[in-house]
């Protein structure tokens, strides 16, 4: 039989690269990881150690077109899809997580965010600029008092004339500030515009008002994030800067929330390959009794158990992509199965990678314990463990046709 769609290796999808679907794939993959090994990696211990984001490496990024991954061509971006996101974030990651989640607030939570919810003038004016890496650009919902509870939020966006006034406090907010003293340029800001009724709006440095507040030091991992409290205090903001309509916040900030929990995803799959490439080379290397420790049954249950944790969360992941629309929204399920699963691997692969090596593990000169600081985040941004559970039952509930489909 000729006919390939009969052929039963064919039918079974043994051609299919889920890691790398195209040639483009395959080649954006080399080239983040030449990226990462040439550019990413010198530079990732100091930047933790400082707890500094390294602007000019994003800038770098920028000129390479990473930032605007998933930004249309004719808005300045690569115009590529979710697999490509994912791909992104899981490289940078297998280096330096910190810097890779102000990429992912920027090209992700700010950038693909508004290229699905804004409109053309809206894009047209700013995207080219984030996806160049010449604006830095961040996704503001949490608050103080407000995290998993977002419409339980206190700032308050009150239209007057052709301006909405903001007033309020955001708080986490990663690229918030660029250093010490600058905020970042631009950014997504969820305001309540009624009663558990939320929109959402550009704010932009310069507007009056507008202001960094406080920096988050001493953060427990991503310390090459810049983590900050950002203050609103009566910002007039052009109704021009209105993203869709009043009230449409909560539907822009759930679709976005796909795309966000399933790059976080790739975050850890990232550090779990990382971790499993130290501790094999370790166990080689490394002699007790006389033979290396890779002999050993109980480090090879660490090795293996991660092993198969790491390809379990991978796969989940790159389908997950493969399946995801960067448009549609009601993808919640597997985009919080993925964050879920894979936070939680990176974290125990993380601590086996610290146990292979001993007290080397505990130093900060083999990597793995910058990624178990690091992958503890995972578990918490962009959606808890607990809100992962809520939603899936809560979904699963609606519609099992899911399992076993
Ligand atoms: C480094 C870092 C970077 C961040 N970057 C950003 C950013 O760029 N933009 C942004 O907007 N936010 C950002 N965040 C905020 C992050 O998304 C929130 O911290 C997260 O959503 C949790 O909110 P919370 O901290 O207010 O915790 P809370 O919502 O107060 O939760 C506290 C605990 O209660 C649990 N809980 C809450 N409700 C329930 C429930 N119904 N059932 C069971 N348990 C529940 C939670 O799971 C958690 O364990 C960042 C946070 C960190 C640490």
């Amino acid at each position: 039989m000729s006919n390939a769609a009969s052929d039963p290796e064919t039918a079974s999808g043994h051609g299919l690269d889920l890691f790398h679907p195209s040639d483009e794939h395959a080649l954006l993959d080399r080239s983040l990881r030449d990226f990462v090994a040439g550019e990413v990696e010198p530079q990732a211990a100091e930047h933790d150690r400082a707890e500094t984001f390294n602007h000019g490496l994003f800038r770098k990024l920028g000129d390479l077109g990473f930032l605007g991954v998933t930004v249309p061509e004719r808005f300045g971006g690569a115009g590529l899809d979710a697999v490509a996101a994912v791909q992104l974030m899981e490289v940078l990651s297998t280096s330096d997580p910190g810097f890779g989640l102000a990429v992912l607030a920027h090209s992700i939570l700010f950038a693909q965010n508004l290229a699905v919810n804004g409109n053309d003038e809206q894009r047209a004016r700013i995207l080219p600029r984030a996806s160049s890496g010449e604006w830095i650009g961040g996704m503001c919902m949490t608050e103080p008092g407000a995290g998993t509870d977002v419409l339980g939020m206190r700032m308050t966006a009150t239209r007057s004339g052709d301006a909405y006034r903001l007033t309020g406090t955001k708080t986490f907010i990663t690229n918030g500030g660029i250093d010490d003293h600058t905020l970042g340029d631009v950014f997504i800001v969820y305001a309540a515009t009624g009663e558990r009724e939320i929109s959402s709006f550009l704010v932009e440095k310069g507007m009056a008002g507008f202001s960094l507040g406080q920096k988050w030091t001493d953060k427990l991992g991503m310390r090459a994030s810049f983590t900050a409290e950002l203050v609103f205090e009566d910002v007039a903001v052009p109704v021009a800067n209105r993203l869709g309509e009043e009230g449409e916040g909560t539907l822009h900030m759930m679709r976005n929330l796909e795309i966000e929990r399933l790059t976080l995803a790739a975050q850890a799959v990232g550090i779990a390959e990382r971790c499993l490439r130290v501790m094999v080379d370790y166990a080689t290397e490394r002699k007790t009794f006389g033979v290396p420790i890779r002999n050993h049954g109980q480090i090879q249950r660490h090795i293996a158990e991660t092993f198969a944790e790491y390809r379990a969360a991978r796969t989940y992941v790159y389908d997950t992509a493969r399946r995801l629309s960067l448009t549609a929204t009601g993808q919640r399920l597997d985009a919080d199965g993925t964050k879920l699963f894979a936070s939680q691997a990176a974290k125990r692969a993380a601590d086996a990678a610290m146990q292979v090596l001993g007290g080397n593990g505990y130093m900060g000169e083999y990597v793995v314990s910058r990624l178990w600081r690091d992958a503890k985040l995972l578990e918490i941004g962009g959606g808890t463990l607990e809100a992962h559970h809520k939603n899936i039952t809560k979904d699963l509930s609606r519609d099992a046709s899911i399992l076993g489909g």
